[in-house]
């Protein structure tokens, strides 16, 4: 692929030192080949999906541009989910050092066995859509739709920022 597609990623973490795995992933982010990271949204604490007896998640959104086409991008950010450590025995929704998530390719919708773009959770999860408005304020999904408009429909309950001077991911008593 010769020309250079926009995308966005969506992180998580919610082990190790979450605020650094993030920090550490953007960095790692911005060294993949044929991509070029230009944004990275503010991070923010959310409660966990799933079983609740797991710690709070930290979660951002970056922006790149690329020139892998969709699987060969899947491919090297499943390859850095690994190399944090992430194991692809724990269970469904269950803790992880790092979780990074294809959210948008360009304009491109793909559904096969191994990718469904736009990312299936995207406009249902607070801690994709808030982040990635941060970075993208203008940006419309494939289908037309403002993310705008689908921010006003959703809850920012268990929602909150992160100031860039607090270390740890820990919720403040
Ligand atoms: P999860 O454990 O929730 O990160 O899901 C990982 C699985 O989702 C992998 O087997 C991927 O092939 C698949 N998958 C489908 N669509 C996407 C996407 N847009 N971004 C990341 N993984 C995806």
């Amino acid at each position: 692929m010769e020309h250079w597609t926009p995308v966005f990623v969506g992180l998580g973490s919610n082990l190790d030192q979450p605020v650094r795995q993030i920090q550490a992933a953007f960095v790692a982010l911005s060294q993949l080949e044929q991509c070029r990271l230009l944004a990275r949204s503010p991070l923010f604490r959310s409660a966990p999906m799933g079983p609740q007896d797991q710690p709070w998640y930290v979660n951002a959104v970056a922006g790149l541009l690329t020139r892998l086409d969709p699987h060969r991008l899947l491919d090297e950010l499943q390859a850095l989910e690994h190399s944090f450590g992430r194991s692809r025995a724990r269970e469904r929704w269950g803790p992880r050092t790092l979780d990074l998530d294809l959210l948008l390719f360009g304009r491109q919708v793909i559904d096969d066995a191994r990718l469904v773009i736009p990312h299936p959770g995207l406009t249902e999860r607070n801690f994709v859509v808030y982040p990635l408005l941060r970075i993208a304020p203008d940006l419309t999904l494939p289908d037309g739709r403002r993310l705008a408009s689908i921010r006003d429909q959703l809850r920012s309950d268990g929602l909150e920022e992160i100031m860039s001077t607090e270390l740890s991911g820990d919720r403040p008593t």
